[in-house]
């Protein structure tokens, strides 16, 4: 079972009991006790797989005592295993400040990695997923998430957000509202099970076919939305690129940018960027 002191980290299935790995099974019957957010929950998961090992309820919020409980197990030499109520522990979901003192306390903490909703969504969307920026759930006030949207409007990553059934139509409206009709967007819902959803349209055409079908508004939901366009550096005229070439000659690349942007109307910036390229 590996050395003493260790807290494993396990994910479980998001829908579908048979992407339940075996080393999961495994490390959950061999520990000393499991540590999860619902007990009631995960009790069915455990008996499912024949799993009798204890369990006990953590979260991060339920105050220092329980983590302090859990820590003193793992300091007499008891192997721990962490789960949430489906995917991976941490991803939106408790867990951290658990890992992080136990791992200030000499613990090892080991990862049983298995089902992760937005890493199964980013997989099947069909969306640029070489670089992506996970956010999680938006706020749930209209105005607060209206701001949380604006602040992402020219992120070119693609976006991945986690939202709630009842919020989905209106999380889709004001995305339309924030990032422009047209940017191309994924709802993935219901992932691994029997009702499973993955739909790609134009935020906009998005947003109507979810508002026209209270199914699409039902069960778990990932959204996933396209980065914005590179903005393009501006392009320079070949008469500005003469004036600044001959300039650059005679003066720093700070005032000759400012002088040809002065003569041919040419962007200071864009100048200056350019003077970099010609060295
Ligand atoms: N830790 C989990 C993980 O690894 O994905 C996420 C936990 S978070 C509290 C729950 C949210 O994850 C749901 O509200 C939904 O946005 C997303 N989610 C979980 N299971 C899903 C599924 N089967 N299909 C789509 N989204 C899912």
């Amino acid at each position: 079972m590996g050395p003493d002191k260790v807290l494993y980290i396990v994910a479980t299935p998001i829908g579908n009991l048979a992407d339940m790995v075996p080393r999961a099974i495994e490390v959950l019957q061999c520990a000393d006790l499991v540590a999860a957010e619902d007990t009631r929950h995960s009790q069915r998961l455990l008996s499912h797989f024949d799993i009798d090992t204890p369990l006990v309820a953590y979260h991060d919020h339920s105050g220092g005592r329980r983590s302090e409980q859990l820590l003193e197990r793992l300091e007499r030499g008891q192997t721990l295993a962490l789960i949430s109520d489906a995917g991976t522990p941490l991803i939106s979901d408790p867990g951290y400040r658990l890992v992080r003192e136990a791992r200030a306390r000499g613990v090892k903490v080991i990862p049983v990695p298995g089902a992760c909703a937005f890493v199964a969504a980013l997989s099947a969307a069909g969306l640029p997923c070489d670089r992506f920026t996970f956010e999680g759930f938006l706020p749930s006030r209209p105005t607060a998430r209206q701001v949380a949207l604006q602040a992402l409007a020219r992120e070119e990553r693609t976006l991945v957000f986690y939202e709630a059934p009842h919020r989905v139509s209106d999380t889709l409206r004001a995305m339309a509202e924030a990032f422009g009709a047209d940017r191309e967007a994924v709802i993935a819902r219901e992932l691994t099970k029997a009702f499973e959803t993955i739909h790609l349209a134009p935020l906009g055409e998005l947003a109507d076919w979810v508002a026209a079908d209270s199914d699409q508004q039902r069960g778990e939901i990932v959204l996933l939305v396209r980065g914005a366009e590179p903005r393009r550096e501006e392009e320079l005229s070949g008469e500005a690129e003469r004036v600044m070439a001959l300039l650059l000659g005679e003066l720093p690349p700070r005032r000759a940018a400012a002088l040809t942007a002065e003569i041919t109307g040419a962007s200071k910036k864009a100048l200056y960027n350019w003077s970099l390229t010609q060295k």
